[in-house]
């Protein structure tokens, strides 16, 4: 007879030591998980590289240990034969992965349904590509878009972020490892444009430092610490899990605490009320009915005017 952890926990953490992957999968399609708790789990499955014991802490942390959750890791108690890995080292589809470098996937962000076809012509008409691209669907909205050139792929990933119904759309280039259900696209790369940085902090170190916490850096601006300007820009990947930055305080020389403001450029929808870019205030979950729009803590002014392009 085997011997099953007396405490629930334990027999939960045992379970999801095999396959955290899976036993998130059951434990959120059967309504165990919701909302932010399953943002935040998901998040840690792939930061973490599926490190289960991360899962656990966060787990028992949240005390969401319910007797469901306990049930659905119970089920997938793998078999022996399941168990056994099967090694699909020599099976690699070699003309899938050399594609993969002309692929990226892509999300929209948004909580609405959307006809993949429509975005599809959005697509054709924003990129405007010689030689065109493909679009699959490869899961609940998720996509795959094929280029036919690596130099279209990089444009397209480099001019981002790109819309359809003024919703972000979150691409990644595609990894021939990648599985649709554990492919979590959140991050999103936008040049973030910081405004009214004290005069002496305007070098390449301070706007690393104010960038690095909005997000990870990916580029920086060519004419970054040249001279004065209004404002100092960077791209960063931003988390669309969390709401907008509005901007930092930061300390500066004299010890005095001072505020200094952010605009995002390329952003169009987001919820005036949270500041999440999946939604408008209109569909917000957390907005009270009756606010006034001069209570809203977010508003247009966190969008960046674009900027004109340079002249070739
Ligand atoms: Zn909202």
């Amino acid at each position: 007879m085997s011997t099953v952890p007396d405490a629930p926990v334990e027999q939960a953490a045992a379970m999801h030591e095999y396959v955290p992957s899976l036993w998130y999968e059951a434990a959120s399609s059967s309504g165990i998980i919701s909302g932010s708790m399953r943002q935040m789990l998901e998040r840690q499955l792939r930061d973490m590289q599926l490190n289960s014991s991360i899962v656990h802490v966060l787990l028992v942390e949240e005390t969401i240990m319910e007797e469901g959750l306990v049930q659905a890791c119970v089920q997938l108690r793998l078999t022996d034969e399941e168990q056994n890995a099967l090694n699909l080292e020599d099976v690699v589809d070699v003309v899938i992965e050399e594609k993969t470098e002309l692929c990226m996937v892509g999300r929209l962000l948004t909580r609405k349904p959307y006809n993949l076809n429509n975005m599809k012509n959005a697509l054709i008409s924003a990129w405007r590509l010689a030689r065109g691209f493909n679009i699959r669907d490869v899961g609940d909205n998720l996509f795959i878009c094929e280029f036919f050139s690596k130099a279209d792929r990089g444009r397209i990933l480099r001019e981002g972020p790109w819309h359809f119904d003024k919703q972000i759309i979150l691409f990644e280039e595609l990894n021939g490892n990648m599985q649709p259900n554990n492919l979590m696209l959140d991050r999103c790369p936008v040049w973030v444009r910081i405004y009214d940085l004290p005069l002496n902090c305007r070098g390449t170190a301070a706007v690393g430092k104010i960038g690095a916490k909005i997000g990870r850096i990916i580029e920086r601006d060519d004419e970054e610490g040249k001279g004065w300007n209004m404002y100092c820009r960077i791209r960063v990947l931003i988390d669309t899990t969390k709401p907008l930055m509005r901007g930092t305080k930061v300390i500066n020389l004299l010890g005095e605490h001072c505020w200094i403001s952010f605009k995002y450029e390329r952003i169009q929808n987001f919820c005036y009320w949270c500041g999440l870019l999946d939604h408008m205030e209109v569909e917000c979950e957390d907005k009270p009915e009756t606010t006034e729009v001069s209570e809203w803590p977010y508003g247009p002014g966190l969008r960046a005017t674009p900027r004109k392009r340079k002249m070739m």
